[in-house]
């Protein structure tokens, strides 16, 4: 009896080494073409004119699977623009088929290091994807001048290395790292003009996010369709005036209901520093109530939140997030996480969401 056991094992072990090598092999045959495909793949070629807005990161500098930090890609007609590069956004971007090598300019709300802790790895991943011979437009309050310049300077042997071994065709040394552009921060009620380019206008206003400042606020203009950036901010009376009848409102929020179950976890966990700061943090962002209040008071089609805290790890989560919000606003809400895609085409009213 153990004999034949013995056999049937030793039979179904052959089978499995079979059905590995069989696994490979067909990997092996498959990849060239799954590759290719993968590289061919333009998503922003083949969408409609209009504005579109990528998320490349709905997350906060809490690590969650599902949410880098925070980013978000607009894409008016066939222009790419990014707004703030948490970490791993130019990642995200390349996995939902936005190529970060069509990086035509990126706009920094304010200096908080969860919003730039991934410039370096998006300058250099839009030189190498796009071999550009002017470095990336990287927009801001006045000060962004310091960052640009801090992430070139530790990028300088990086980039003398890429030079050296790719060569200038490839990588043409000119267009490596960033140049700042800066804008001073307008008065409440005031907002300036950043950038006007092939029907597209970008705004900046100031939001509220002290003790942090710098911080501002973006909204783009294309071709009667319109996309309101919140950057971090608590409710902001200024950002309802510049996001007046916007057809999409993406708005940071934090659930101060679940970020205070955080700060009593932390307390009995010991981690007393840390309940600080989760106290410290509530001050200083918007509930998902009050940006839902922001977004009826400036007649939004649409909100979709993203730079969410805390981390949403289950779905009940979400629905604790979002509690209270459908008493406030009339109009759609999405929770993004990377990778969700709003749509506006233009010549229509529609604001979808895949
Ligand atoms: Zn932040
Ligand atoms: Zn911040």
């Amino acid at each position: 009896m153990k004999k034949i056991l013995g056999i049937i094992v030793g039979v179904l072990l052959v089978f499995v080494a079979i059905g590995v090598a069989m696994q490979e092999a067909i990997v092996e045959r498959m990849m060239p073409n799954i590759v290719a495909q993968n590289l061919e793949r333009d998503v922003v070629r083949d969408l409609p004119d209009g504005l579109h807005v990528f998320v490349c990161g709905a997350g906060s500098p809490m690590p969650n699977p599902n949410a880098g930090g925070p980013c978000l890609v607009v894409i008016a007609g066939q222009d790419v623009y990014v707004v703030d590069a948490g970490t791993g956004g130019s990642r995200t971007m390349a996995l939902g088929g936005v190529n970060p090598g069509a990086v035509k300019g990126l706009f920094l709300t304010h200096f908080h290091s969860d919003h730039i802790d991934g410039l370096g790895e998006m300058m250099l991943q839009r030189w190498v994807g796009g071999t550009h011979s002017a470095p990336l437009p990287v927009y801001g309050p006045v000060g962004v001048g310091t960052i640009v310049d801090g992430f070139n300077m530790a990028y300088t042997p990086d980039f003398g290395y890429r030079v050296a071994h790719h060569g200038e065709d490839i990588v043409p040394r000119s267009g490596a790292g960033g140049s700042a552009v800066s804008f001073a921060v307008p008065p409440q009620g005031q907002a300036v003009t950043v950038l006007e380019e092939g029907g597209l206008t970008v705004i900046a206003f100031s939001v509220d996010h002290s003790p942090v400042s710098p911080a501002v606020g973006y909204r783009f203009d294309y071709k009667g369709r319109s996309v309101t950036i919140s950057g971090d901010t608590a409710k902001s009376a200024n950002l309802e005036k510049f996001a007046q009848g916007t057809d999409l409102l993406m708005h940071e929020g934090l659930a101060a209901n679940l970020v205070k179950i955080m700060e009593q976890s932390a307390r009995q966990a010991g981690r007393d520093n840390l309940a600080k700061i989760f106290f410290d943090i509530q001050d200083y962002h918007a509930t998902p109530v009050e940006a839902a209040q922001s977004a009826e008071t400036a007649g939004a089609k649409m909100l979709g939140f993203y730079h969410i805290v805390p981390p949403l790890l289950v779905k009940p989560m979400e629905g604790l997030f979002l509690r209270g919000v459908e008493d406030a606003y009339s109009g759609p809400v999405v929770v993004s996480t990377d990778g969700t895609f709003y749509h506006m085409p233009a010549g229509t009213d529609d604001v979808s969401v895949d």
